[in-house]
């Protein structure tokens, strides 16, 4: 799950000028327009698609792979994960039984990895301790869900969100650095670089439908990486251009 919460929006053209920024908080109408633009230029993300009948082995692997995820590439925590499974350590006992500097090592390639086996085995002892199981733990509808894993220690609001939606699917926004980075962009953040305001609002705007709020983050998020980038944007090839201030600015400067 290539979620965000690991690299800095990068220049937005919102940056401090020690002035209170007017916010153009984004329509329904522009919301559909940026949608489509990205569903044509990046097609159907479908992130982990998962089901009931996929089981609790791929919830709970949801679930490292966005603690494994924390300011690091889905690269890197992919390869984490791929340890894991090699070790037959893709299970929460199993990672509980592992020394905590033996897990480290395993995953060492999604970096920050002392603290990330930490999380880890702190995430699976709450399964196991105090659910039982990982489907336990994520029967609840979003706001308890929610609490109930910003109350483990090492998830925060984009960990939990991207469990929410990915692992229990139910409906939540993921907020990460390409959602700032796009909307300041375009002159559309729905308010301060907050995580709450902006999950909020998009959640008000899209609804509860777990599939377009799934497909709304991975392409912003597959647009930042691929065009929307931190440093030299493809903007001239970027389907938001005509309406991105910061694109055609950028473009300007580039053509002199
Ligand atoms: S035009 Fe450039 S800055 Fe604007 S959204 Fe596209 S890539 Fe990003």
């Amino acid at each position: 799950m290539p979620s965000g919460q690991r690299l800095q929006p990068g220049r937005t053209g919102h940056e401090h000028t020690g002035e209170s920024p007017i916010y153009r908080r984004p329509t329904r109408t522009q919301l559909g327009a940026i949608y489509r633009a990205l569903l044509g230029v990046h097609g159907h993300q479908q992130w982990w698609p998962t089901a009931l009948e996929d089981g609790p082995g791929a919830r709970l692997e949801i679930c490292l792979g966005a603690i494994l995820t924390q300011n690091t590439s889905w690269r890197g925590a992919a390869a984490a994960l791929q340890n894991l499974n090699d070790a037959g350590a893709l299970d929460a006992h199993a990672i509980l039984e592992l020394p905590t500097d033996v897990l480290a090592e395993l995953v060492r390639p999604s970096g920050h990895f002392n603290v990330k086996a930490r999380k880890l085995q702190s995430f699976c002892s709450e399964v196991v301790e105090t659910y039982g199981d990982i489907d336990e733990l994520l029967d609840a509808e979003t706001d308890e869900l929610r609490a109930r894993l910003l109350a483990i220690w090492g998830i925060g609001p984009e960990t939990a969100d991207a469990i929410t939606l990915y692992a229990a699917r139910e409906p939540t926004f993921v907020i990460d650095a390409y959602a700032y980075r796009l909307f300041e962009r375009l002159d559309l953040a729905p308010g301060p670089r907050k995580y709450d305001v902006y999950r909020e609002f998009f959640l008000e705007k899209i609804g509860p439908d777990v599939n377009a709020l799934n497909e709304w983050h991975a392409l912003i998020v597959r647009h930042g990486q691929q065009v929307c980038r931190r440093s030299n944007p493809h903007c001239e090839e970027c389907p938001l251009l005509r309406r991105c201030p910061f694109g055609q600015n950028e473009i300007g400067i580039r053509t002199g």
